[in-house]
């Protein structure tokens, strides 16, 4: 299996050195994709500026538009696509079809709405003999960061919003799993103008650095680690540009005594572990009330003691491989570190063969400064944690630098309300976890990032409001 990079227009063979593509179900080789040159990294940033200037004057109109063709293309390729998300990442299938692109998907579409809402606020005079009117423009070309974990859909938060803003974008999908992003390039080559998307592979640190090291790009957008978070913001301050940061997340659960204990056990089960756990919103730090915490912890390890471990197409797999043998074993890591500070109730080593399995793991009565429970494990693994009352919770939930995801189960909404008041992430959900819709932003706070993905208020990231004045 090998893939092109999308360069002014073009599908290129990479100029740099090939990088193997692995099936982390099991282990093999079953690519490569060759890195962009500098040079080529070069042309794309070029060719991104020099589309700009035509982009950018694309009526809304025209640009839903191509949003909506995006879908449709999309739509009509998911089995492909999903395939390859299956076989890059390790997602279990059907799942990796059915549960993701249909937000993909979506997100276009609601993107080519967005498009159309991009006014300033009505004109006005406000100096005598003067009228003002506010102007949203695109705020120039965009470098765009991938993670591996959702690499499509990634893809899509990464593309849609500025695309919708009249920008143009170079997209670096993560260097482990490239395949989808590429073909989508493939695909789109003929769709979108010459340069509006340029789509480069490579490391990050080399490539991506590179990327948004880059001028020419106006505004940074990265999905990924705190670390390259901060790459993105020092690379942005030599010049004084836009910023969006979607990073890491350690969301905690909080399970009140009247909350509906098996709706919580069984959500763990599936949000905490369908994609090996390798999401930034996964249900990671389960925090219960004293006085139902053995009747849940028994509930919970009951659930996760029959999730299905297996091949990605094997029959009723629920929970793959993770994606990479260095992820796999930073989880080992992680777990061996906490292993004398808690009770490991089940899982807690590596799975067999050559693939890069990690069983299901909770491990209960930790401590919640410990570091399992502060830090961001990205891997099948949640924690149980005791709380006694809504002040404790609160003060457990907002301790650490995250602040993406949280949730909130209790019977009791005035509660439920003056929690959600008080927790410090960026989205909380009540009596769920992990529903999204392209309507409703995905937004940080704290060490999470800045701004938010989806929503009619990712566009700020991508715009530049402006004053124009008349003088009559
Ligand atoms: P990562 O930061 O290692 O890699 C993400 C991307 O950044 C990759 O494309 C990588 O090549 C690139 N990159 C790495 N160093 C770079 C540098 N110095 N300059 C430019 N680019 C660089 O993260 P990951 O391991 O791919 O993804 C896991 C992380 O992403 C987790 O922390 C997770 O929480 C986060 N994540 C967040 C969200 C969200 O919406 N907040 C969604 C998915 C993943």
């Amino acid at each position: 299996m090998q893939g092109k990079l999308l360069i002014n227009g073009e599908m290129v063979e990479g100029e740099g050195e090939a990088l193997a593509i692995l099936n982390p179900a099991t282990g093999e080789k079953i690519g490569q994709v060759a890195e962009a040159s500098s040079d080529q990294v070069e042309a794309a940033v070029r060719s991104s500026e020099e589309a700009f200037e035509t982009f950018r004057h694309v009526p809304p109109a025209e640009r839903a538009a191509l949003l909506m063709q995006i879908a449709d293309i999309i739509e009509a390729n998911q089995d492909e696509l999903a395939e390859l998300e299956s076989l890059d990442v390790g997602k279990p299938w059907p799942s990796a079809r059915d549960d993701e692109f249909p937000l993909t998907i979506d997100t276009f579409r609601f993107f080519a709405g967005a498009a159309r809402t991009m006014t300033g606020s009505a004109a006005g005079e406000y100096v005598a003999g003067h009228t003002s009117m506010i102007r949203r423009d695109p705020v120039g070309p965009v470098a765009a960061i991938a993670p591996w974990n959702y690499p499509l859909m990634m893809a899509a938060w990464k593309l849609a919003a500025p695309l919708a803003a009249g920008c143009t974008v170079v997209l670096k999908p993560s260097e482990i799993t490239p395949l989808s992003t590429l073909r989508l390039a493939e695909l789109l080559q003929d769709v979108l103008p010459k340069g509006v998307l340029n789509v480069i592979h490579g490391r990050g640190p080399t490539i991506g650095d590179q990327l948004i090291n880059s001028p020419q790009m106006e505004a940074i957008t990265v999905t990924g680690s705190p670390a390259t978070g901060m790459a993105a913001m020092r690379a942005a301050s030599e010049q004084i540009r836009h910023v969006h940061l979607e990073l890491g997340g350690k969301a905690p659960v909080i399970v009140f005594d009247d909350a509906d204990l098996d709706a919580v056990a069984e959500t763990i089960r599936y949000g905490s572990f369908f994609n090996a756990g390798q999401d930034c919103a996964q249900p990671c730090r389960i925090l219960v009330q004293d006085s139902v915490y053995e009747k849940f912890a028994a509930m919970v390890e009951a659930q996760v003691k029959e999730i299905k471990v297996g091949a990605p197409k094997a029959e009723g797999t629920e929970m793959g491989p993770m994606v990479s043998a260095a992820q796999r074993d930073r989880v080992s890591a992680f777990v061996d570190r906490a292993r004398l500070g808690c009770e490991i109730v089940t899982g807690g080593a590596s799975g067999d063969g050559n693939g890069f399995f990690y069983q299901p793991t909770v491990l209960a009565n930790v401590d919640n400064s410990a570091e399992i429970a502060t830090d961001e494990v990205f891997g099948p693994v949640v924690t149980l944690s005791r709380f006694s009352d809504t002040d404790h919770a609160i003060k457990v939930a907002n301790a650490g630098r995250y602040g993406l995801a949280s949730s909130v189960w209790t019977t009791d909404v005035g509660r439920a309300m003056s929690i959600t008041s008080r927790l410090r992430y960026g989205f909380t959900w009540v009596n769920t976890h992990g529903v999204g819709t392209p309507e409703m932003p995905w937004a940080a706070m704290k060490g999470s990032g800045t701004g938010c993905d989806m929503s009619v208020y990712a566009l700020d990231a991508y715009t530049s409001i402006r004053h124009v004045m008349v003088a009559h």
